[in-house]
């Protein structure tokens, strides 16, 4: 058995390398380094950069490696340039997701976890938001995202293959022995862009909006751990491992915090009072997005790091660490 990880080179993706290479699995990552970094990938499992759409590649790969479980990161995430060029995210997030699925097909895949979002949603309420909840994705982002949702049911519901859908809410933190973290260059994170303030990295922050309908006026979130996140997707694989059913999932506790606290939470971490600007509200921002969180929890999933203060420290250290680095991304 083997897992092949695409775009295990990628914030979320290496940390899910991490995981799978802690627990012992044989491990081939393949990334096109795009927006990822080969740093970024455990020196224990093989590193192959190329394309998830390469036929003839992902084919070789699975064969070489006795792969028996995919799990699918490689894509773009950035929703406003989704709006702005929406071919590049039907090609690298749709299409190119479809050709992998087909090779997977080909190949006697037995298994296949894909990383969606809670973009899939659309507008939201301010209540938590379970998966069966409708879904109106607002951008091209999302909607790339959900048609390979749906492809991967029709493939399954065709093909001997089960699989796994996980739906991101706001992924945070880094490894808590600093092996990987979000280093993607130009992040707009909120965590990462306030860590980055108290770094001195920024010269002022903005919050974007105090007068949504929340308890302080500005915009609600569950940030979810990146390896909470990525255990997981460990226990999902598990389970369909085991003969479980195709399942989809939200990735998130199940309770959210406003941009005001997290920038108070950063501060206090930190010891730095960076300046804040109270600026107009983002296009697009939905006043609150917090998962409903009993399917996850329903599964033996046992987060370690659901605390807002754990996470910051993390994210903060991992950025204190890029900084340190000649080849530091750009801010
Ligand atoms: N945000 C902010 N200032 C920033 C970055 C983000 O006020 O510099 C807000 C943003 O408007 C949203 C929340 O923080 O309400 C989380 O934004 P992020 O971009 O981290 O994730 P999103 O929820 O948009 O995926």
């Amino acid at each position: 058995m083997g897992v092949l990880v695409t775009g295990g080179a990628g914030y979320i993706g290496s940390h899910m390398v991490l995981y799978l290479a802690d627990r012992g699995e044989k491990v081939v990552v393949l990334d096109n380094l795009v927006t990822g970094f080969d740093w970024m990938v455990d020196h224990r499992v093989d590193f192959v950069q190329g394309n998830i759409a390469d036929n003839a590649l992902v084919s070789r790969l699975i064969q070489d490696h006795g792969i028996d479980a995919v799990i699918h990161f490689a894509g773009s995430v950035v929703v406003p340039e989704s709006v702005e060029n929406p071919l590049k995210y039907y090609r690298n997030n749709t299409a190119a997701t479809r050709d992998l699925i087909e090779t997977c097909v080909q190949n006697g895949i037995k298994h296949f976890i894909f990383s969606s979002t809670a973009a899939v949603y659309g507008m939201v309420g301010l209540e938590p938001v379970a998966e069966d909840a409708v879904l109106t994705p607002v951008s091209p982002y999302g909607r790339s995202k959900l048609m390979s949702e749906w492809m991967l049911a029709d493939v399954a519901a065709a093909h001997p293959m089960t699989y796994g859908v996980l739906r991101y809410f706001n992924v945070a933190g880094a490894d808590p022995e600093m092996r990987s973290g979000q280093s993607t260059a130009g992040a707009t994170h909120l965590i990462k862009v306030a860590v980055q303030t108290a770094l001195g990295l920024r010269a002022s922050m903005s919050v974007f909006g105090d007068d949504y309908p929340t308890p302080d006026g500005t915009c609600v979130r569950d940030y979810i751990h990146v390896s909470d996140l990525v255990a997981a997707h460990g226990i999902l694989l598990d389970h369909l491992r085991a003969g479980g059913e195709s399942r989809t999932m939200n990735c998130g506790y199940g309770r959210g915090f406003s941009v005001d606290e997290v920038v108070s939470t950063v501060k206090q971490v930190t010891g730095v009072d960076f300046p804040v600007v109270h600026g107009p509200r983002r296009a697009g921002d939905p006043a609150s997005i917090v998962a409903g969180a009993d399917r996850i929890r329903s599964m033996d999933w046992e987060p370690q790091f659901d605390d807002l203060p754990t996470i910051v420290e993390m994210a903060y250290k991992w950025e204190r660490y890029l900084n340190t680095r000649n080849d530091r991304p750009a801010v």
